[in-house]
């Protein structure tokens, strides 16, 4: 028999947050009274987390573990735990404890009411450098003016969803994933929920700022053609001002004037020019790149062990 809900937790390298997540997630679901299952993905663990998930999932049978032969991050982490959740709703939480289990009863009481994606509102944070709630912020908004969806703001990846969104995004394949860009994509009835993001029980983050920039990246390149846009709206600029120059430096040549003494003006125009060559260059390089990694058609995580096999 299915579990009414599936909660799934990407875990990288968290074995300290782990007794204390799977206590959380069975008070919060033992008092809804309902059934559930506990899907914990290892995305690469080399903190002893891989071991713990282990003994957690034989001494529970609502636990089930997905084990990554390598860290595949926490996007491909979500998607797995899409592909083998088998609950009518499917939640995705940090394993940090950072969205509380708690809430996850609040968003089952707004499906219930009909919602299929009930999304989690960071409405305050905790615990956080000013440098990731300043990033984080400039992100979020950044996404929504030049993504063609609208993704709701100060929104993670914390949120409910009705098993028909998940079919629907088990089918969306890509490779460079934006979890809830593709959720805010697949439409349905949405709304938001307001909680207090937590501070990270223990350990630190396991997002560097080069992890941040990449799912930046990804957020912008899938959903977004704003940048190959940029690089013409280069060209026209560019272009323009060259051929409002042309006149006039014939005409100060024929009349005798000597405003330009050439080869200053001519270094800065031609390393201004390189520069936004090279830039429009490379981002069309990112998204060839992606083109790529789709044509080869990898598969987007390898299972080394899981609760199925
Ligand atoms: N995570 C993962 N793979 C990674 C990085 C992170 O599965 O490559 C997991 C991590 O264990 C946690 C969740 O993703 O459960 C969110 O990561 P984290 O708390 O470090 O991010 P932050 O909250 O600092 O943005
Ligand atoms: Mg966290």
């Amino acid at each position: 028999m299915n579990p009414v809900y599936s909660i799934i937790a990407p875990i990288y390298n968290e074995v300290e947050n782990l007794p204390e997540l799977y206590r959380r997630i069975k008070e919060a679901m033992e008092s809804s009274g309902e059934t559930w299952e506990l899907i914990l993905v290892d995305d690469g663990s080399t903190d002893g987390s891989t071991e713990r998930i282990h003994e957690m999932a034989n001494a529970d049978a609502r636990i089930r573990k997905l084990i990554f032969a390598r860290n595949f991050g926490h996007q491909i982490a979500i998607t797995a735990g899409w592909d083998h959740a088998r609950g009518d709703a499917v939640i995705i939480i940090d394993a940090d404890l950072q969205d509380p289990p708690e809430v996850i009863l609040e968003l089952a009481k707004k499906w219930k009411e009909g919602y299929e994606v009930v999304y989690a509102v960071r409405a305050e944070r905790e615990g956080e450098s000013w440098f990731k709630l300043w990033t984080a912020s400039l992100f979020y908004r950044l996404i929504y003016r030049i993504t063609d969806v609208k993704i709701p703001v100060d929104t993670g990846d914390f949120r409910l969803m009705d098993r028909k969104v998940v079919d629907v995004l088990k089918q969306m394949r890509e490779r460079h994933r934006f979890p809830r860009g593709m959720s805010a994509w697949v439409g349905f009835k949405q709304i938001g929920v307001e909680y207090r993001r937590a501070a990270r029980l223990a350990g630190v983050t396991k997002y560097p700022f080069r992890k941040m920039v990449k799912l930046a990246l990804n957020a912008i390149t899938s959903f977004s053609y704003f940048p190959l846009q940029v690089a013409t709206f280069f060209g026209f600029f560019s272009a323009g001002i060259a051929i409002l120059a042309i006149p006039i430096v014939i005409y100060m040549r024929v009349t005798g004037s000597q405003a330009f003494f050439g080869q200053a003006t001519t270094l800065i125009a031609v390393l201004f020019l390189g520069g936004v060559q090279l830039i429009s260059l490379g981002i069309l390089g990112e998204y060839i790149g992606r083109l790529y990694d789709e044509a080869k058609g990898r598969p987007l995580y390898i299972l080394r062990d899981s609760s199925d096999a």
